[in-house]
């Protein structure tokens, strides 16, 4: 049976991150069950490098979020990744959302996130031309980048390193072996193979809970729920006066219909939330009402016939109601020395990906000396 120090399952950004962190130190092969690594939600996002600016203080989306950031913008220098730190501007409609926005400066604070300020009427209208605001926060660590340019840097890290990714290769099943290490099965092509690993990663995204239960000897309860949350996004065709995004006050399951632009200046809304029963990328153009709706609350000029429904991406939820922070497992919660397990790597997971790569790494070297 072919031997190896570390599997890594799921070639997207977090398992790649992983899989080239894993690297420097140990034999890893990551697979990936389709033909291209970044398929599913890591390439199904507004690209946004998150400033860490929302999630509860001691979350584990504020820590690697805020660490993960920093990492992403030198990684981004280092490997010549297209990006840009353009800001956002989070914008208050009420006196209510005015509140929420004070707050949203606290918790920033509270993050670690010391850049936000207020911004004057008049830097208001100059960052956000033709915005219905009556109070607007600037956030200048915010940027975007070229998440599949970052991607293919990260699996450039674990070839340099010697490492393996194998594309269309399942996962299927792992069983701990009494000496330590787990005896995996593989599937490619049809055929099914054996290997036996010492560490064992499942960085599944959206598969993260079904690769969890064939895992033997994982107690049910170690594996949590996934519902599926849609969030969709419509583009703008033509000309807009946008610099840097535009949020509005965020809502329960996501960040509201916000105005992201790409690395051309293309700019696009979105994502909505809609919790469905089934994995598909679906979109549904009638959501166009909604979507202008929301937009013009905050950009009363938006020409709804500019407006064309793009692509779609799906958050893994573990829960429906309430903030979720992401979960990444290991001996300690689960009693299986050398397996880690990530849940609910929802957003900011793109902007904390090498931070969550650090962490895995530092809890599997806690684990197995
Ligand atoms: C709508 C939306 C907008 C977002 N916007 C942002 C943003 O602006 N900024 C930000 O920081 N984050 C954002 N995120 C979050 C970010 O995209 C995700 O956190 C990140 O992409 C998750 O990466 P992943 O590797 O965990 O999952 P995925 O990209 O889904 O990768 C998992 C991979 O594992 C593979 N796999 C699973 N099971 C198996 C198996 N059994 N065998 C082999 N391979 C397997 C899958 O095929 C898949 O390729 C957004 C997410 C969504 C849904």
């Amino acid at each position: 049976m072919e031997k190896v120090d570390t599997l890594v399952i799921g070639a997207g950004v977090i398992g790649l991150a992983i899989a080239a962190r894993l690297s420097q130190h140990s034999e890893v092969i990551l697979i990936e069950q389709g033909h291209h690594f970044g398929e599913h939600s890591s390439s199904r996002n507004s690209e946004v490098i998150h400033a860490g600016i929302y999630y509860p203080s001691a979350s584990l989306k504020a820590q690697t979020c805020v660490e993960g950031k920093a990492k992403l913008y030198q990684h981004c220098e280092a490997y010549a990744i297209p990006h840009a730190k353009i800001g956002k501007v989070l914008t208050a409609q009420t006196p209510q959302e005015e509140e929420k926005l004070a707050s949203l400066l606290l918790q920033a604070q509270n993050n670690g996130v010391d850049d936000l300020y207020w911004l004057s009427n008049k830097e208001l209208s100059q960052k956000a031309p033709e915005l219905n605001t009556i109070a607007g926060l600037y956030s200048p660590s915010t940027g975007i980048l070229d998440s599949h340019q970052f991607m293919l840097s990260l699996l450039g890290q674990l070839e340099r390193n010697q490492g393996q990714y194998v594309p269309c290769t399942k996962f299927l099943a792992a069983t701990p072996k009494k000496g330590g290490g787990f005896s995996v099965t593989l599937s490619c092509d049809g055929e099914r193979f054996e290997l036996h690993c010492h560490k064992l990663v499942n960085a599944g995204g959206l598969f993260a809970q079904k690769n969890a239960s064939l895992i033997e000897g994982l107690a049910p309860i170690n594996v949590p729920p996934l519902h599926y949350c849609r969030g969709q996004y419509f583009s703008y065709q033509g000309i807009h006066p946008f610099k840097h995004l535009i949020y509005p006050v965020p809502e329960e399951h996501g960040l509201g219909i916000h105005a992201t632009l790409d690395l051309a200046g293309q700019l696009r809304f979105g994502p909505d939330t809609h919790f469905i029963n089934e994995l598909n990328y679906n979109t549904d153009a009638n959501a166009i009402d909604t979507f202008y709706q929301a937009i013009k609350r905050y950009w009363p000029q938006v020409d709804k016939r500019r407006l064309q429904v793009d692509y779609a991406g799906i958050r893994p939820k573990t829960q429906r109601q309430g903030q979720q922070d992401f979960q990444i497992e290991g001996a300690q919660r689960h009693g299986l020395i050398g397996l880690i397990n990530l849940f609910g790597i929802e957003s900011p997971g793109l902007t904390a990906s090498l931070a969550i790569a650090n962490k895995v790494a530092t809890q599997l070297t806690a684990e197995l000396t």
